[in-house]
């Protein structure tokens, strides 16, 4: 299990698959990416099984300098397709990936299930991607709708989360799953591990448990789940690839 996110001026895709790739030994069962297009658009592509079957079924075309990416262990319905993350909010506007383990998810997915959601997997994620949603309309910020949804949650999780309505950012949470940004010359990385940034940058900046982030390809802003700002300074890994 693990997670990856890049944005910056590169195209999104192949750094998505080969970070994945340095994730395989943590152990998985299959692989998804969310790459965000022009105009509002996202391309999401999942499989069961390994990275490459994954890479083989991205098309080469797949633009778009944005995206997340996540290799699954899964605690909350079978290896399928339709588990695999990113797990998508109903219109495909949100797509969230997540390592963890949300412990009141069946509870939450009876109460969306009463307010007319459908739920198209059987995992404990996906109700992450519909409580974004559902707060993202009455919030003004994807950071603000990420925190209101997670105040609904009880569990473990590293989340990372895109929005195609807000495509100049990914966020990201921790709270018992590990998570470090990666800053890069005007381009910034999330994995769950170094080994998955190591090959672009050695500037990391670790995230503690009930933290958040907001990644833009410029910096980053880390704060806490009740919104104060936390300053971080990155630090240096030495690390061969
Ligand atoms: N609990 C989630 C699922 O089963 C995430 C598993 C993981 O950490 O990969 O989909």
């Amino acid at each position: 299990c693990g997670i990856v996110g890049y944005i910056g001026a590169q195209q999104a895709a192949p750094i998505l698959l080969e970070g994945l790739g340095r994730l395989e030994y943590r152990g998985y069962d299959s692989a998804g990416i969310a790459v965000l297009g022009a105009r509002g658009t996202v391309k999401v592509v999942r499989r069961v099984g390994r990275v490459h079957a994954l890479a083989a079924a991205v098309p080469a075309r797949t633009a778009g300098r944005v995206g997340i990416g996540h290799t699954r262990w899964a605690t909350h319905g079978a290896p399928s397709e339709a588990n695999a993350h990113p797990q998508p909010s109903a219109d495909g506007r949100i797509q969230v990936v997540h390592n963890g383990i949300i412990d009141n998810a069946a509870e939450l997915r009876a109460r969306l299930a009463t307010e007319g959601v459908d739920l198209a997997s059987d995992t404990d994620t996906e109700v992450l991607a519909h409580l974004i949603a559902g707060a993202a309309r009455t919030r003004d910020t994807l950071e603000a709708a990420v925190l209101a949804a997670l105040a609904q949650v009880t569990g473990t999780y590293a989340i990372a989360v895109v929005d195609t309505a807000t495509p100049d950012r990914i966020v990201v949470a921790r709270n018992g799953s590990p998570l470090v940004i990666g800053v890069g010359e005007r381009e910034m990385f999330v994995a769950s591990d170094v080994s998955a940034l190591v090959r672009h940058t050695s500037s990391v900046v670790h995230l503690e448990d009930g933290e958040l982030a907001s990644v833009t390809a410029t910096g980053f802003r880390t704060f806490t789940r009740e919104r104060d700002d936390v300053a971080k300074t990155p630090t240096t890994v030495e690390l061969t690839v």
